[in-house]
């Protein structure tokens, strides 16, 4: 992956939620009753505390709520843009069964984060160096959370990362009406430089450097390695026409570098999950005049978030329910996708196919799974691609710890911070015995 491109189209979008003023937080923060057991508190995978964040903003305690924001996730300003509020924190606010909004947490958590990236606040003093090393293999989400705790108490984190980029998928995949990819290396950078990690790009363990020498260079390691490349329907005929790529790296371009999408009629996303939501969405803001989603199983059951959708059927998204690919048509490059309906059990019905045309096919059915990549050690078991830990992480090889995609398959960024919190307060214990 090249570094990032001043004109790479992701920055033709502009932001779905913008920025609020000092006066439009404050308003909010004042909405919130600072509920007692705040549900909002437990939904939240990292437990930010929420209402107290909030009533510091309302009293205009700005660092003291973003201070308390990032002590329990320190990707919080990443989460306040791409969490799924409405089905974590803001989801199980009071409020509505008042009959009133749910208050934004989401927002009000970017106006005291997006203040504390851009001020270089961090809080608090780095405890005194314990001479102890942890490798990090990839610079993801949950490495950067892991990096940033273990810095902060005193161990020295070094980031081992075989692309250029800071920042893993929270760079290179989210929405950019969300997030843009500058935003996710600033905070990464953040993150490094308060952790006083040092980063080596260009290397994949594993590859270039045996897991062995990990071992034995270093007093704990975390694997947050992610996911492999988008899995393809290779087995499908015509499979290998030209003009079907995988949903994630073609994201990763418009997130990286500019692309030309001139003359591009018709596309045809295949898959239900959020990656697939999102890249319809994408396709229609830059003006691909059809974008239609195929999907095999009913509009309720994908697991791609229904707000979302909902908002990509207000742009003009086309849909296939129940319906599956059975093939590829065109010459030379793909001219459209041979499809069958399918029964509710998801058999498919005889005489049914027809082609959705299209002339470029993106395939969001999930992405490799990259545990195999562990089997050289030994303990560490990884028996469907994805690694087992316990729930702080533990391998069950000693000092070998793990989190994020690898292990949880896929999950939000939030779950991510959450996992390498957990990890590095176990590293920590590993480490000092305390
Ligand atoms: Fe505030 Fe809603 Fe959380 Fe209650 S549930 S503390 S009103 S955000």
């Amino acid at each position: 992956m090249s570094i990032l491109s001043e004109r790479r189209t992701e920055t033709r979008f502009t932001d779905y939620k913008a920025a609020w003023s000092i006066d439009q937080a404050t308003v909010e923060a004042n909405r919130c009753l600072y509920c007692y057991d705040a549900p909002c508190i437990s939904k939240c995978p990292s437990a930010v505390n929420v209402p107290e964040f909030i009533r510091r903003i309302a009293t205009g305690n700005l660092e003291g709520s973003a201070e308390l924001i990032l002590a329990d996730n320190p990707l919080g300003m990443s989460c306040a843009r791409v969490c799924p509020v409405e089905v974590l924190c803001s989801g199980s606010c009071v409020l509505p069964d008042m009959g009133l909004p749910a208050i934004e947490i989401g927002r009000l958590q970017r106006f005291v984060t997006d203040m504390a990236l851009d001020g270089g606040w961090i809080f608090g003093d780095r405890a005194p160096a314990t001479g102890k090393r942890v490798a990090l293999v990839g610079a993801g989400p949950s490495s950067l959370a892991c990096a940033w705790y273990l810095g902060r108490l005193g161990h020295k984190p070094v980031i081992f990362e075989k692309d250029r980029l800071l920042g893993g998928l929270n760079t290179t995949a989210i929405a950019p009406y969300k997030m843009k990819a500058d935003r996710a290396i600033q905070e990464a950078e953040y993150l490094v430089a308060g952790a006083d990690a040092e980063v080596r790009f260009g290397v994949d363990v594993g590859t270039d450097l045996p897991w062995a020498e990990l071992e034995r260079d270093f007093d704990a390691v975390f694997v947050g390695v992610g996911l492999g490349p988008d899995r393809l329907m290779a087995r499908l005929p015509g499979s290998d026409l030209a003009g079907i790529e995988g949903a994630v790296e073609f994201i990763g371009q418009i997130k990286t570098r500019e692309i030309d999408l001139r003359g591009l009629e018709r596309t045809v996303v295949i898959g239900g999950g959020n990656t697939a939501v999102d890249l319809t969405r994408e396709l229609l803001e830059l003006g691909v005049p059809v974008v239609t989603l195929v999907y095999r199983r009913e509009q309720s059951s994908m697991k791609g978030y229904q707000h979302e959708w909902e908002q990509a059927v207000k742009g003009g998204a086309k849909a296939h329910w129940r319906t599956t690919p059975v093939g590829f048509v065109g010459r030379g490059a793909v001219e459209g996708v041979r499809c069958v309906r399918l029964t509710e059990d998801l058999v498919p019905i005889d005489g049914s196919d027809f082609v959705v045309p299209a002339d470029r096919v993106f395939v969001a059915i999930g992405q490799s799974r990259l545990g195999d990549l562990l089997e050289q050690v030994q303990d560490i078991q990884a028996p469907s691609g994805l690694v087992q830990v316990d729930e702080h992480g533990f391998t069950g090889r000693p000092g070998w710890y793990a989190g994020g995609d690898c292990v949880n398959g896929g999950r939000e960024v939030v779950n991510a911070a959450a996992e390498g919190k957990a990890a590095a307060l176990a590293i920590h214990q590993h480490l000092t015995g305390l």
